[in-house]
């Protein structure tokens, strides 16, 4: 038996220090428990711990506007407040802020390095709504879309995100949309928050066909989500051949979020995270890197379940049961958008 790869994880205690005065549900305490999902899963011989490192205005400025690093360091001098109605900050948030960012580059850099490794980032604060020239939703920094960039900057040709946050990832879509290099596919609950996200947003210019939208009604269940990882995610990725595949982890699609209206279960994290390690192979890296998820336990048990696909501890199929009638048109509405020329 071959000795098994470590699992490279990015994490760092100073990211709690990104915390709000009020009430939020973007806390500290999600972290703790995403830690505790991971310590569960990983046996202490298969983590490796990357070393973490500010992100260079550079890696920062490759995703979002030039000058945008400096007129957030700007904006974060003020020391707390609100970048806008549900994003604060506080006197930490700037070092939490590029903490997050330069493990998302570095960590990407580890995975170009090296083909075959699995990686998991616990980032806060968040990134996939900050967009090229504003921070949104809890989100300051791209972290993803850094890590995207930073992979296509290290001398890979094709990079996918697969985006499974319940809500859309406009900030990252936004970025690549133009973009043939990166394929961005999102599953998420639509219509909802940020409002983007439709099937017919598939691209623009030299991008066109490589964003996929995915958007799913409310209450929809882990049927749907086998079903369209089969139909959609899977065949979009065969056909891109992306060299690395980076996920945008959020957690908040369970049904036990508070903040959304899905329905699915800690395993159904478990399968979606074995079939993109199944498609990886030993010949792809892959990494996840947290986005949302605001039930604790829900976050405990999905980022275990995701971290035992990943060590085979736990390989779990993609559900097989039929969806709904309305979860399938949403599959379909996908499709056709992409069958368009
Ligand atoms: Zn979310």
């Amino acid at each position: 038996m071959p000795v098994p790869r470590p699992i490279l994880v990015a994490d760092d205690p100073r990211f709690d220090g990104h915390q709000s005065s009020r009430p939020h549900p973007e806390r500290p305490e999600r972290l703790a428990a995403a830690r505790a999902g991971l310590k569960a899963a990983l046996p202490p011989e298969r983590r490796r711990d990357l070393t973490l490192r500010k992100a260079s205005d550079e890696a920062i400025e490759r995703v979002h506007r030039p000058g945008y690093a400096g007129a957030l360091r700007g904006a974060l001098a003020q020391g707390s407040g609100d970048l806008d109605p549900d994003t604060y900050f506080c006197p930490e948030t700037g070092e939490s802020t590029w903490l997050a960012a330069g493990a998302a580059a570095d960590l990407a850099d580890a995975l170009v390095r090296d083909p075959g490794e699995r990686a998991i980032a616990l980032l806060r604060p968040p990134g996939h709504h900050a967009r090229p020239g504003t921070p949104m939703g809890f989100c300051l920094i791209n972290n993803v879309a850094v890590a995207a960039a930073a992979a296509r900057a290290s001398g890979l040709a094709r990079v996918a995100i697969v985006d499974w946050d319940v809500h859309h990832g406009n900030g990252t879509q936004e970025i690549f949309e133009a973009d043939d290099s990166v394929l961005f596919v999102s599953l998420h609950q639509h219509p909802f928050y940020p409002g983007t996200g439709s099937p017919r947003e598939t691209g623009k210019g030299a991008g066109r066909g490589a964003t996929v939208n995915v958007g799913f009604p409310a209450g929809t269940g882990s049927e749907a989500y086998g079903e369209a990882f089969r139909r959609v995610v899977l065949p979009r990725l065969t056909a891109f051949d992306p060299e690395l595949v980076l996920v945008s982890a959020g957690y908040d699609a369970h049904e036990r979020d508070p903040l959304a209206g899905l329905s699915l279960e800690a395993a159904t994290f478990g399968a979606m995270a074995t079939a993109l390690d199944d498609f990886c192979g030993e010949s792809r890296s892959l990494g996840f890197f947290l986005e949302g998820g605001y039930d604790l336990q829900a976050l405990e048990g999905s980022v275990a379940a995701t971290t035992r696909a990943l060590t085979g501890e736990a390989r779990v199929e993609l559900p097989e049961g039929e969806p709904s009638a309305r979860e399938r048109e949403a599959i379909e509405a996908t499709l056709a958008a992409h069958r368009q020329p």
